[in-house]
């Protein structure tokens, strides 16, 4: 950077040295050109005076070093020329200041010699008797006065070069020496101070960016930290009914059981295996919502559908544990993924006829409203404590674990329904009493507005 303003402060001071450079001598050119002109005037005015006074005798010892002087007569014949041979000399009648001094008692022009390396200036004044008198001299053109000057020119350029070198290097260390020495990850201590100014905006920029990192960084974090429980948790579930499945079947490998004594043995073997795969299914669907939903189809579906099919595949486990179950509402169309919504309503209901009596009930309602639906899963059971409602969405928080490992729960269910809710942009509550029963209510948009970023959520894990 220091380069490049160093680049730019040295090829500015020089571009504009040379401009001014150019354009002083183009001044002192015109000016010195006028000079001449006017002193070119004057003495052809003097030298006029004096032929008309003197005639031919006016030239015998007039000393004509440095100009030319010419007699033309009314004619346009030379009558005398201080520089050539007026014999060989043609008629000067069409010369242009002959021209005009005749018409008009005065005249001037300008010719360029051949070489174009210098030109004639000439003046006319015509006399009382219709003569005419013509002085010349040789002006230098602008590129010999150049020539002339290359040698105090080049001298200058080489004195400003070095010049603006070292001032352009000092002032480019100068700039750019705070910039430099600015402590980014405090950009905050510099506002309002007169070296940072300009640099203020970039600063706002950078702090604004630094915040924005720590807190990305934080969201990692916390994220890595749940996954890593999440990871500790779900080996430690798995653990359990593995170790419980190795043993029996140990005991049967060794012929330690009896008879009579197998079938219960395998029944134990295959209930912990379905528990076993009831867990993994539930991590999985958890990991495919952990993506944000991204792999979710989205198509239109109507939750009332939804939630009857939910019921009865729930028919047999509810008759089993002697619970009634009820669906009331009107068609509801809401767009969302069918298979994700169905695990809402599935898990919610599981749940109510999971953690209830013998006896018992569970309603579920389905009510669409202009923007939003609500589902309502409400059951007679055993309630969730206050303190524990929080908590419940948990990934593998249990109120009773030994409870919910009685009735075949991983865990996951409450958490599943969390991630599948926010997905659709809904929102869950709950509310219960201890010994009375439990009521979720689940209220979904109907067209779901962008999809949440994982992030947004995590911490509902
Ligand atoms: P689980 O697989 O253990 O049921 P969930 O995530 O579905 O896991 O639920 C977490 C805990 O919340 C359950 O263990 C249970 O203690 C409590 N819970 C969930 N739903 C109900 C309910 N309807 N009534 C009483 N307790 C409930």
């Amino acid at each position: 950077m220091s380069n490049k303003i160093f680049k730019g402060i040295w090829i500015v001071a020089l571009s504009v040295f040379l401009a001014s450079l150019v354009f002083i001598m183009g001044l002192s050119y015109n000016y010195f050109t006028g000079l001449q002109k006017n002193q070119l005037r004057n003495e052809t005015e003097l030298a006029a005076e004096g032929v008309a006074n003197a005639g031919m005798h006016y030239f015998d010892d007039l000393n004509t070093e440095g100009y030319r002087i010419t007699w033309i007569g009314a004619d346009g014949d030379v009558l005398y020329d201080s520089d050539a041979d007026t014999a060989t000399m043609e008629n000067h009648v069409e010369r242009k200041e002959v021209k005009q001094a005749l018409a008009a008692g005065y005249g001037e022009s300008v010719r360029y010699s051949s070489t174009l390396s210098d030109k004639q200036l000439y003046a006319a004044k015509r006399l009382p008797d219709g003569s005419v008198i013509r002085l010349s001299i040789v002006q230098a053109t602008v590129w010999m006065l150049i020539l002339g000057f290359v040698q105090p020119i080049c001298i200058v350029i080489l004195i400003a070069l070095a010049l603006t070198f070292v001032l352009a290097s000092h002032i480019a260390k100068k700039i750019v020496k705070p910039i430099n020495e600015i402590d980014l990850n405090k950009p905050e201590q510099y506002y309002g101070q007169e070296n940072y100014k300009e640099v203020e905006p970039l600063l706002l920029h950078i702090a604004a960016q630094q915040s924005q990192l720590k807190k990305d960084q934080e969201q990692i974090e916390k994220t890595s930290l749940i996954r890593q429980e999440f990871t500790a948790n779900v080996s430690h579930e798995l653990k359990t009914p593995l170790h419980a499945i190795s043993g029996y079947a140990e005991l049967l490998e060794n012929g330690m059981v009896r008879e009579e004594d197998i079938k219960p043995f395998a029944g134990k073997i295959r209930s912990e295996s379905s528990r076993m795969t009831k867990l993994v299914e539930d991590i999985i669907e958890l990991t495919k919502l952990d993506n944000g939903g991204a792999e979710i189809e989205w198509e239109d579906c109507n939750l009332l559908r939804i939630a009857e099919n939910a019921v009865d595949s729930l028919d047999a486990a509810a008759s089993a544990l002697h619970v009634a179950v009820s669906v009331d509402g009107t068609d509801a169309p809401i767009k969302g993924s069918p298979q994700t919504l169905y695990s809402i309503v599935y898990n919610l209901c599981d749940n109510a006829i999971k953690y209830n009596h013998a006896g018992g009930s569970v309603s579920v309602t389905v009510c669409p409203q202009k923007n939003d639906t609500v589902l309502t899963v409400k059951d007679t059971g055993v309630g969730i404590p206050e303190a524990c409602q929080d908590r419940v969405f948990e990934r593998f928080y249990r109120v009773d674990r030994s409870h919910s490992t009685e009735v075949g729960g991983t865990g996951l269910g409450l958490s599943i329904v969390k991630h599948a809710v926010m997905i659709h942009g809904g929102r869950i509550t709950v509310s219960s009493e201890i010994g009375k029963g439990t009521e979720f209510m689940v209220i979904l948009p109907n067209e779901p507005g962008e999809i949440r970023a994982e992030g947004d959520y995590a911490h509902y894990a």
